[in-house]
């Protein structure tokens, strides 16, 4: 009988954040893999698991997927971690995952800490809808690009960022979203836990020399709309439209928007876009 794969969630900082269900799943599979086995071993001797361990990782995925889901074929129960966390999220496992379902292998997660969703519970910002956009790029063109989305997005976001980047971050994110009051979530579930609110002006001034790990929420866009319509009213039709577009708005709602943002009637812009 064929096995299953099981995404499992491990501690983000805090060792006692981890579920009955997930322990019971890491001492149950035949196989454990783990993006850095070295790190995923301090985690598992202090479960007291002693379990075979394939290292999966980023640069090894591609080549190893397929060896891995041969084994749960032949009737092993496998896990999947990450070095922290909930994998898949800024993390790997979405190549075996996709695979596996393409195999019919069942995929089961077992859920647990996740530093979004942690950021997210003390934070004290808008929760309605947000949007998660992981690491910004290092690729100057798509980072350009992705901070324009930002920019242009009034829900809550929310960015994760590497210690040693994440002033230069800050400093692009003042330059695209100017005011708008973020969230530092730093070293979450461990000693020395924080929370740094502020504009991100207030913010850079606060942390001098970063350490730690770092999660970035920017609250929710309040300013009224009349403002930001004379703010829309300067992007290019298709800036605009774009705007509108990552809110989520389908075509038709999209053009009615921009027509009354305008003050133009709407089969002015439906034609700009057939
Ligand atoms: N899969 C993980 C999860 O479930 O959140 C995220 C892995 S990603 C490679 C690592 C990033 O997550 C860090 O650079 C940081 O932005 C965020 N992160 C992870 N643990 C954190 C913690 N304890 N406190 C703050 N941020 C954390």
């Amino acid at each position: 009988m064929k096995g299953k794969l099981y995404v499992v969630a491990t501690p983000i900082g805090n060792l006692d954040d981890i579920t009955l269900r997930a322990i019971n799943t890491l001492k149950n599979v035949d196989i454990i893999i783990a993006e850095d086995t070295r790190h995923s071993l301090k985690l598992l001797n202090h479960l007291e698991i002693s379990k075979p361990l394939i290292s999966y990782h980023r640069h090894n995925e591609e080549e190893r997927t397929d060896g891995i889901l041969d084994k749960i074929e032949e009737g092993n129960n496998i896990a999947l971690i990450s070095d922290a966390g909930t994998p898949i999220i800024s993390d790997p496992g979405e190549v075996i995952v996709k695979k596996a379902l393409e195999r019919n292998i069942e995929v089961i997660p077992i859920p647990g800490a996740c530093a979004i969703i942690t950021a997210l519970m003390a934070a004290g910002v808008n929760t309605r809808s947000f949007t998660f956009y992981g690491f910004l790029s290092i690729n100057k063109k798509l980072r350009n690009k992705e901070l324009e989305q930002i920019k242009n997005n009034r829900n809550t976001i929310i960015l994760y960022e590497a210690p040693h980047k994440i002033l230069n971050t800050l400093k692009d994110l003042e330059d695209y979203v100017g005011n708008r009051k973020i969230v530092l979530a730093r070293e979450l579930t461990k000693i020395h836990e924080e929370f740094i609110r502020g504009t991100i002006k207030e913010v850079q001034e606060k942390i001098n020399s970063p350490k730690g790990e770092y999660v970035i929420i920017i609250d929710e866009d309040n300013e009224e709309p009349d403002n930001k319509e004379n703010e829309l009213n300067e992007l290019s039709l298709e800036e605009h439209y774009k705007y509108y577009e990552n809110m989520g708005l389908d075509k038709k709602e999209i053009i009615k928007k921009i027509a009354k943002d305008r003050g133009v009637p709407k089969n002015e812009i439906y034609q700009k876009f057939i």
